[in-house]
């Protein structure tokens, strides 16, 4: 007969955790850590968006620009019809974007289960073509199909867990699953990984140019976020630039080629609202 105490359970469980912790991301195949499941990222995003968008709707900041918003519109509704081919049962997720009214804001984000924004200080500044645009809201998307969040949010709780290991008790476990929850509302303005930055230019302008947009805009676009100085701050905050991120890009550009130039039709998403 044997015997685990709390503490050496808690540590099992965590060995095991880690063992089934393993999920590859979409299109690069990179290994990530996953413990969080992204069903709890989902969820917890989505509050986060309604507190997140409330405001703006309140001091009439949201969705005025008609025009605009239907241009975002028709170019991220053919981004997410892609990013369902990846992963066919992002179909289910509550797709939508909205945009609001930031003139000075440099910004575009995408949370788990597909609820984006864009601020107007993006179009304000950078001026993007459609082309352009596409490799934005491409870029965010992939960080959602790739599970950005849900893996941030796995890092935080491993960490809180394995400091939890020396004075583990059931209330300090359930603290731990509030910090999470906490991480996915907190997660689209913390800046993401190199590595997740890469993999979400990889992921993102696949998705454009299968959308039918220009592979060689990603290079200008980041040329131009560049360019923007200060104006470029909150964009480049929360997507460090990785070195090379250009030369990177014009190399996939050929690649990327034949899906642009590809005489096929080029399915729409219908967005929620
Ligand atoms: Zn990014």
């Amino acid at each position: 007969m044997w015997i685990l105490n709390y503490r050496s359970s808690l540590v099992l469980v965590i060995i095991i955790l880690f063992l089934q912790a393993c999920a590859s991301a979409p299109v690069t195949g990179r290994k990530q850590l996953m413990i969080v499941p992204e069903s709890e990222a989902i969820s917890a995003s989505k509050s986060a968006y309604q507190e997140m968008l409330e405001p703006y709707k309140k001091s009439g900041k949201y969705n005025n620009d008609k025009a605009l918003k239907k241009r975002v519109d028709r170019i991220t509704s053919k981004l997410i019809a892609q990013a369902i081919q990846y992963r066919p049962e992002t179909k289910d997720w509550e797709w939508s974007v909205q945009v609001l009214d930031e003139p000075d804001t440099v910004n575009a984000w995408c949370m788990a289960g597909g609820r984006m924004a864009i601020y107007s200080g993006l179009i304000n500044k950078i001026k993007p073509s459609d082309d352009e645009l596409a490799q934005v809201m491409g870029h965010e998307i992939a960080h959602a199909l790739a599970k950005h969040t849900a893996e941030k949010m796995s890092v935080a709780m491993a960490t809180n867990l394995a400091l939890g290991i020396f004075a583990a008790t059931q209330e300090e476990n359930s603290l731990a699953l509030q910090g999470a929850a906490l991480a996915a509302a907190v997660a689209v303005q913390l800046p993401n990984s190199r590595e997740a930055e890469s993999e979400a230019d990889r992921i993102g302008i696949e998705l454009a140019a299968k959308a039918g947009y220009d592979p060689n805009a990603a290079v200008s676009l980041w040329q131009k976020m560049g360019e923007g100085g200060n104006n470029g701050m909150d964009f480049l905050s929360t997507h460090p630039a990785p070195g090379k991120r250009m030369d990177t890009l014009r190399a996939l550009v050929p690649r990327m080629m034949p899906y642009y130039a590809a005489k096929v039709e080029r399915p729409s998403y219908s967005l929620n609202e």
